[in-house]
């Protein structure tokens, strides 16, 4: 590709803030909640107009698990966004902790709330341009983009929360993105809602989850009437009365990273959400002979993009062993979930590689130094894009944990950010773990003393 060289002139700089956050999905709506409580002076950056990420802009319609099957995993605040969001949905039952559905417009008002009472500033409508950094491995400066132009921002520590691993790959972190050989990804879904939906028909109707043999997904999909439809990948989940929100089909070829992937596949999701909206129609008329598609993301649901390499990388033998670790800042219990290839998914076995491992009251740990990338002083990863190899990913991308991991990353920016050279490499570990227990984490200390892995 050919290269244009921009010339060079002042914009406006900002100085006002001790941590900024990129990216205001779960990760970085927790990261900024804490480092703010911290008493960091904090701003998160968002380059959408509302926070939540995939669980709002990308309209996937419910949380994955909450529990290990015995107790919450996932606490501090991201039990606190969970509870907060389910009490204002009347039709979930209380006690539910597991794939709770989440209606789009109330968790965005959820996050709105955590963020700006824990004081922290939040900028929308604004994009990462570029970062500048020192031969120490110091970012000195992010530059952003918004209606007012150019403009950089200074702060002693950054947490890159933008799930693509952004501020640490512009920054010169190392990375992984994809199939080693092959650079292929998991495909992308984009999601949608459908409204007018008949209640009762719909909850008194056949399940339409893939993993019912019966659903009619495998015939509509198998008879070949539907080209529209991609394969039998369908979750579905009832997010309001009369909405339902759908995780349905993949888009193959999508990479977060290349805008013109996305442009092309946000159009063929809409498409394709025509598609399903005909073909539920047609198979279950009570239920949908009524609904039309009420909304489909505005971000496309990406399951897979860099992995910043930090001071360790999990690994699936990691999970399998279940393993503990001295530094661990949260806990997970999410099955290996992982979307094949346009083949395997469309062979109509199933929908995705499910691996299922855990027996109940089972989980591992996220060691701190997967959120340190190496060789960057003063950058947090926190997220879809924190160190680890591809079968593990699998796991630690959904929210749940995502939110557990974002408020440690928080934390540690605002502990990193009152040292004298914000070296997130050198937060005090027995400190940060301290505050997360106090602040309701769970990291049963038996685990660690337990330990597997030693801490390397
Ligand atoms: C189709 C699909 C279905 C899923 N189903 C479930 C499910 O049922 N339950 C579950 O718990 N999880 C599910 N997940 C996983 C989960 O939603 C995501 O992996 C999770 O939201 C990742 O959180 P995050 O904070 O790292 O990133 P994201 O949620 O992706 O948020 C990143 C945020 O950063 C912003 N951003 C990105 N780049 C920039 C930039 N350069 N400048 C400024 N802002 C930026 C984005 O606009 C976005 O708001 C699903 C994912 C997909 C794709």
């Amino acid at each position: 590709m050919d290269s244009y060289t921009l010339r060079s002139k002042p914009i406006p700089f900002n100085t006002d803030f001790d941590v900024i956050v990129v990216g205001g999905g779960p990760a970085g709506c927790t990261a900024a909640a804490a480092a703010a409580r911290e008493g960091a002076r904090t701003l998160l950056i968002e380059a959408t107009g509302s926070l939540g990420g995939m669980g709002t802009s990308g309209l996937v319609p419910a949380w994955c698990p909450f529990s290990d099957k015995q107790k919450i995993v996932y606490r501090g605040l991201a039990e606190k966004v969970f509870e907060t969001l389910k009490a204002q949905m009347p039709h979930v039952r209380p006690d539910a902790l597991d794939w709770v559905p989440i209606e789009p417009e109330k968790l965005k008002r959820v996050y709105d709330d955590l963020v700006t009472e824990a004081g922290a500033s939040v900028l929308f409508l604004t994009t990462l341009a570029d970062v500048e950094r020192d031969e120490d491995g110091n970012v000195t400066a992010i530059v952003v983009l918004n209606k007012g132009g150019l403009q950089a921002f200074r702060a002693n520590v950054y947490v890159d929360c933008t799930g693509d691993g952004d501020v640490a790959a512009w920054a010169g972190a190392e990375y992984e993105k994809g199939d080693e050989t092959t650079g292929e990804l998991q495909p992308a879904t984009h999601c949608f809602v459908l409204g007018n939906v008949d209640d009762y028909a719909y909850l008194n109707g056949p399940k339409l989850h893939a993993e019912n043999p019966d659903s009619p997904i495998h015939e509509a999909f198998r008879s070949g009437d539907y080209p529209g439809i991609p394969d039998t990948h369908l979750c579905n989940n009832q997010i309001a009365p009369q909405a339902v929100g759908f995780n349905a089909g993949h888009l193959w070829g999508v990479d977060n990273t290349d805008t013109f992937t996305v442009s092309q596949a946000m159009m063929e999701g809409r498409r394709m959400a025509e598609a399903y909206r005909d073909m539920l129609a047609d198979v279950h008329p009570a239920a949908f002979g009524n609904a039309f598609v009420m909304s489909t993301g505005t971000l496309i649901g990406t399951r897979e993009s860099r992995r910043i390499i930090g001071d360790y990388i999990l690994t699936a033998e990691d999970y399998i062993e279940r393993r503990s670790f001295t530094d661990e800042i949260c806990r997970n219990s999410y099955f290996l979930d992982i979307h094949g290839n346009k083949k395997e998914q469309q062979s109509g076995t199933g929908s995705s590689l499910a691996i299922t491992l855990y027996g109940p009251g089972e989980s591992h740990g996220i060691p701190y130094r997967c959120l340190t990338p190496k060789g960057l002083r003063n950058v947090l990863v926190a997220g879809r894009s924190i160190s680890c190899d591809r079968q593990v990913l699998g796991s630690v991308r959904v929210m749940p944990v995502c939110l557990a991991m974002g408020e440690a990353a928080g934390l540690a920016a605002a502990l990193a950010s009152k040292q004298a050279e914000s070296d997130v490499h050198a937060v005090d570990i027995a400190e940060l773990r301290r505050r997360l227990k106090e602040e309701g984490a769970y990291l049963p200390d038996a685990a660690v003393e337990s330990e597997v892995h030693a801490g390397e």
